[in-house]
């Protein structure tokens, strides 16, 4: 096979890592097409604005890239990640793996003959160090077929350098925390709009984190559905067991309302007075929807309360909207209901 005619998967984050990685395989005349995974987690918005997203990258980068939603599987090894969370709920080791695993399973679909990535050894604590890359590998099942471009030169050589179908040579010897080489080899590319290398990663975060750590403790199954509420506006827990999310602003409303699902609830101010939505999901009846009612004229503009308005709520994929009036809910009183 020569160099020309091979095809190589990248595994795309987004991030400059990844970018660079794709072009320093195709500067050799190989074709790359790159996969970036999505879950609740990392990249979930681009489901939404998938071809505007895939012609983003093609424009700046040149880089052919598609999306996976593997969000089923995450969300099932997540609950018991074999190589344990990072400082968070971040499942670093385990994610990888899934990721190159699926990756692996992708090859044939896309004529691919190996896999590519940006990782770059020593860059990350825990997922990055060299006895973890070669778990990576092994536990994905994708040993010499998982070929890092930047760091190549500090690692063993891999199938597609054995068989000539990369030069070796042209591969680097990146490693450490520090950013110079990448940030020179980007211009050295003529790429100067890149993403920050921070962030991206909810599980990372150590407020949302903990509140996904504790969504699974509380439930035998997480699904999509749950994890998407669970990002947005301020989460309750209600007496009768209902979950209430009411949303914090007019984005967030929105955010909301489009995350409905069969069975929920659905709330906001009548017309005349400015307020929340909200969803109220696994309801405990109607002492559930009053006790929403009175959060969501707590969390109304200032004043409403004391006026005469009244909460609209109606289930969803249903006509009918009714109206309650109740008192304002005092603070003293959905403290402890605050999830
Ligand atoms: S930070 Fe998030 S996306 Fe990145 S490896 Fe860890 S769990 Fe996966």
């Amino acid at each position: 096979m020569s160099g020309r005619s091979v095809t190589a998967l990248a595994l795309f984050s987004g991030g400059l890592d990844s970018i660079l990685a794709c072009r320093l395989i195709m500067a050799q005349g190989i074709k790359v097409r790159a996969v970036r995974f999505v879950t609740p987690f990392f990249g979930d918005e681009l489901l939404r604005c998938e071809d505007e997203y895939r012609q983003g990258v093609a424009d700046k980068y040149g880089i052919d890239v598609q999306l996976r939603d593997v969000s089923d599987k995450y969300l099932e090894m997540l609950r018991q990640p074999a190589h344990g969370y990072g400082k968070n709920f971040n499942p670093c080791v385990d994610c990888k793996i899934l990721i190159a695993s699926e990756s692996r399973v992708m090859l044939a679909e896309e004529g691919a003959s190996f896999l590519i990535s940006g990782e770059v050894i020593g860059q990350r604590p825990m997922s990055q160090r060299r006895d973890t890359l070669r778990i990576i590998e092994k536990d994905s099942g994708c040993d010499e077929i998982l070929l890092r471009p930047l760091c190549a030169l500090n690692l063993a050589e891999t199938l597609p350098e054995k068989e000539g179908w990369v030069d070796r040579q042209r591969l680097l010897a990146f490693k450490g925390r520090t950013r110079q080489p990448q940030m020179a080899l980007a211009a050295s590319f003529g790429i100067e709009d890149y993403p920050s290398p921070a962030g991206g990663c909810i599980l990372t975060d150590p407020n949302k984190a903990g509140r996904v750590r504790r969504f699974y403790e509380e439930h035998d199954e997480v699904v999509t559905a749950d994890i998407r509420l669970l990002m947005v506006g301020r989460q309750f827990v209600l007496p009768g067991d209902g979950w209430l999310v009411v949303g914090r602003n007019e984005e967030e409303n929105n955010s909301i309302l489009a995350l409905q699902q069969t069975g929920d609830v659905l709330l906001s101010m009548t017309d005349d007075w400015p307020g929340p939505s909200a969803i109220l999901r696994h309801s405990g009846g109607v002492k559930d929807i009053e006790a929403a009612v009175g959060l969501i004229k707590r969390f109304s503009r200032k004043g409403v309360g004391r006026k005469n308005a009244s909460v609209q709520w109606w289930k969803a994929g249903e006509e009918k909207v009714k109206e309650l009036n109740l008192p304002v809910m005092e603070d003293g009183f959905f403290r402890d209901w605050k999830r």
